[in-house]
């Protein structure tokens, strides 16, 4: 398999056509010698003896008759502690090392250990001599940051072995063997720290998949309360540009009850990738105090890097996430943007001239992407522990028209959708998730009924908003207008949240279904107001007392006299409870 060769017949953009001499396979890894460089490229159709390589680099300089070189090997990343902490390119070059050596992001043809290979890691063993294992079974631990590295069998190795040897406590590095194996028929397989997996095939070592269920809680109200996420579920945030993708992501990022945290960056700006660079590292992990990036990897495209890579990136993405699952750890991966690896396809497949599907994309664009986001899930694993992937990607549809190929085929395969509006982006009501667009399918913290009651507030609010605007204030009743006013309450102090305000930037479920409770017990409540600027004015108290209740920390002093305060002022004004309520005030 290795060392077959071939010639270059056709160069178009960033895919070059290949004639080759031997056997290639798809997905192959092949290089193209440009000069004294090899430039890294992936097999992505063989018709015959001819076949396309998308180029990982830019092709100025290449030409016919240059040479290229298969590799043998599907286009994987590799695995192994040293991972957290990391920011790679879509072909796992850490990009500090890459810019230090390389002078600048457009040296072509520079390709690092993806591991330090310095490191010495602290590693305990688990197994012992005689044991049998097989694949992602652990046969040690090293620490990385605050979690348990597990040493695993190389998911490659199929079959069952014994273990023959295996390094003592000690301190070594991804370099070293630590144990030797012995198959069915004798061989010996050492095994070192690190290993290799192709991205493209799902990491597979375990016994069973469950369907989510659990939440996985972000501390965004809106998002647990009213539109969930489940851990080992899928989600989309699709929405125009500027309205808060990129921001939500960092939030969820920051506050998700999860272990580890993989970005996937695509940016929509040149700059865009360079500011999560530059911000990623300062934020603090509200859980420890540290960075943030001791539990996070962050896979990205420089500007300078060819469309290719992007498919790259989310490939090695989800990879790195599915490794940290075999550990029992809850991962989350999430990609920004989806549209941009759409396009890098849309591209590819025009270069292939393929018969172009909806808008250019090719036939196949919903099988990808489905693909992708069926990764994600929670499993359980050989010795029992539970682990999950889930995965979150942004979509930047063009004009913020949700109708378009790849919001539609990411909605078809996603748990929960989180539309963001550009009306309420620039009325700077955040986060600028639609509250009525959005669903889930996921159950949250509160019982469904319950959120289905306030919800329907929100919905009727903006019925008799929509309606207003035609035959003006006078023309519209008390008792809507009062339900115009209590949607306009929800939307002020449960869905928009603060993220700049130290309290309200992050709310525990605790709390969250503390003052949804309050909240609810208000929209149930029955006002008589003499007019509508009393209605108004009312509210308008109301809100800003509960604007400072959200602003006080937790069970504080201060928290529960503003409880009392907006309890009692409600029950001055109240003069009952909606019936059809009871059952979900219960
Ligand atoms: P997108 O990724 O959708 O293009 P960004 O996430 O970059 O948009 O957000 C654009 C701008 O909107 C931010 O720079 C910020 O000023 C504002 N913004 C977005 N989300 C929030 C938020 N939750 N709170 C406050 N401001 C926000
Ligand atoms: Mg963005």
């Amino acid at each position: 398999m290795i060392g077959t060769k071939g010639t270059v017949v056709a160069v178009n953009g960033n895919m070059v056509s290949v004639r080759f001499d031997g056997a290639v396979s798809m997905n192959e890894v092949g290089f193209v010698k440009l000069g004294d460089k090899k430039l890294k490229s992936e097999v992505i159709r063989i018709r015959g003896d001819i076949s396309q390589l998308q180029v990982f680099e830019v092709t100025k300089g290449i030409s016919v008759g240059d040479s290229v070189e298969y590799s043998g090997d599907m286009l994987a990343v590799e695995v192994g502690p040293g991972l957290l902490g990391q920011v790679y390119d879509g072909l796992q070059n850490p990009l500090p090392k890459l810019a230090a050596v390389a002078g600048n992001f457009l040296e072509r043809g520079v390709y690092l250990d993806p591991l330090s290979v310095d490191i010495s890691w602290a590693f305990t063993p688990v197994a012992k001599v005689g044991d049998t294992v097989e694949r992602a079974d652990t046969l040690g631990t090293v620490p990385e940051g605050a979690f348990t590295h597990r040493i695993m069998v190389p998911f490659n190795l199929y079959g069952t072995y014994t273990i023959a040897s295996i390094k003592g406590a000690g301190s070594y590095t991804i370099r070293d063997t630590i144990a030797e194996l012995k198959d069915e028929k004798g061989n010996t397989i050492p095994v070192t720290m690190s290993f290799r997996w192709p991205v493209k095939r799902p990491i597979d070592c375990f016994v069973e998949r469950y369907k989510p269920t659990e939440p996985m809680v972000t501390r965004v109200r809106l998002i647990d309360t009213f539109f969930p996420v489940a851990r080992g579920g899928t989600y989309c945030i699709p929405g125009p540009f500027g309205a808060g993708k990129t921001v939500l992501q960092q939030i969820t990022s920051r506050y998700a009850d999860i272990d580890i945290v993989i970005l996937a960056a695509c940016g929509e700006r040149a700059g865009e990738v360079v500011e999560t660079l530059k911000e990623f590292p300062e934020l603090t992990d509200p859980k420890t105090g540290k960075s943030l990036m001791e539990r996070t990897i962050i896979i990205c495209n420089t500007s300078s890097m060819p469309v290719a890579s992007r498919e790259a990136s989310v490939y090695t993405a989800v990879t790195l996430a599915e490794y940290y699952r075999q550990m029992g750890l809850n991962v989350l991966l999430l990609a920004d943007s989806t549209s941009r690896w759409a396009q890098a396809m849309r591209e590819m497949s025009g270069r292939l001239e393929e018969i172009p599907g909806e808008e250019a994309f090719p036939a196949y664009l919903e099988s990808t992407i489905a693909s992708f986001y069926e990764r994600a899930g929670t499993v359980r694993l050989r010795d029992g522990s539970i682990g999950s992937v889930t995965i979150g990607g942004t979509v930047s549809p063009a004009g913020g028209n949700f109708e378009e190929p790849v919001t539609q085929a990411t909605l078809k395969v996603v748990g929960a959708f989180h539309g963001l509006s550009r009306e309420r982006s620039d009325a700077r009501k955040f986060p600028a998730i639609h509250p009525l667009d959005s669903w889930s399918k996921y159950k949250g913290i509160i019982a469904a009924e319950k959120v289905g009651y306030a919800h329907g507030f929100m919905r009727r609010g903006s019925e008799v908003e929509q309606m207003m605007k035609v035959v003006g204030e006078e023309g519209t009743s008390i008792e809507d207008y009062v339900i115009y006013l209590k949607g306009d309450l929800i939307d002020s102090v449960y869905f928009q949240q603060n993220s700049f305000d130290a309290v309200d930037a992050a709310v525990s479920p605790d709390r969250q279904k503390h003052i949804f409770a309050i909240l609810l017990h208000i929209l149930a409540s029955q006002f008589t107001f003499p007019d509508k600027n009393e209605a108004r004015s009312w509210f308008n108290r109301l809100r800003q007392k509960f604007l400072d209740f959200n602003g006080s920390e937790w069970q504080s002093e201060r928290f529960v006299s503003l409880q009392k305060e907006i309890e009692s002022t409600v029950s001055a004004q109240s003069t009952g409870l909606d019936k059809a309520a009871e059952k979900v005030l219960a």
